[in-house]
């Protein structure tokens, strides 16, 4: 508790602080990671609706997919206790940025005026031809006649505007990212556990160019050595404390 108090004066006093976040704070929303158990879920295999080259030889399985588990989830899910305290950091002007490795909008949806996402959303549909953009919403109505879904314009096949494994992240976001995090005073990684790379970089970027870091996870991660608080428990148990 000590701990948290301390943490809660350094947010307190920080003039930029950027969030990084990962998998665990969707995951307290409800929106299931990878290996998410029960159900539909895990009917249809990650290696597959998440890869690029899969999705190209056959679109049509990921579209199912997304019908079937991703798009009922996205339309229930809400932002968490989590979510919104970050919303209330930046809102206290404190907090600049929010990086975020998740694809589901829920930090705009609290709120968050400044997101930068390393992969992408799920919220945009993109035709791969013409790359007119949609609303997943006009994507549903679609997929309700034809899977794939095709463009309205140019009958190209749509894609979901994310980073689909086997593709690099884009360039100009990653670039974005390092530079928000070479320039905060305090960063708070919320959520991840750390190891994906180049994403895990930037806490580390942030570290290096004299930025505070604090972790907050449930599991611990390969940078809690560096980090000058680590705190072990739920993002939505925690952050309300230190807001
Ligand atoms: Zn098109």
């Amino acid at each position: 508790m000590d701990n948290i108090k301390a943490l809660a004066t350094d947010i307190q006093n920080a003039q930029s602080i950027v969030a990084f976040t990962g998998a665990g704070i969707s995951a307290e929303s409800g929106i299931p990671t990878y290996r998410g158990e029960g159900g539909l879920w895990t009917k249809y295999d990650p290696s597959k609706y998440a890869s690029i080259s899969y999705f190209l030889q056959n679109p049509s399985y990921y579209w199912n997919f997304f019908k079937d588990v991703r798009y009922p989830i996205l339309k229930k899910v809400k932002p968490n206790k989590a979510h919104l305290a970050l919303f209330e950091i930046e809102n206290a002007g404190n907090l600049k940025t929010v990086i975020t490795q998740n694809i589901d909008g829920l930090h705009q949806e609290a709120g968050s005026s400044s997101v930068i996402e390393l992969h992408g959303t799920t919220r945009t549909i993109i035709c791969m031809d013409c790359s007119r953009k949609y609303t997943i919403g006009e994507a549903f109505t679609k997929l309700e006649r034809q899977i794939p879904p095709l463009c309205t314009k140019c009958s190209g096949i749509l894609r979901p505007d994310v980073v689909f494994f086997g593709e690099m992240l884009d360039p100009e976001i990653l670039r974005d990212a390092y530079a928000a995090a070479a320039s905060c005073d305090f960063l708070l990684a919320v959520g991840s556990s750390l190891v994906v790379y180049p994403a895990a970089d930037i806490p580390l970027r942030a570290k290096q160019a004299g930025a505070k870091l604090a972790i907050i996870n449930i599991d611990s991660t390969p940078l809690d050595s560096v980090a000058d608080y680590v705190i072990n428990d739920a993002a939505g148990k925690v952050l309300p404390l230190i807001t």
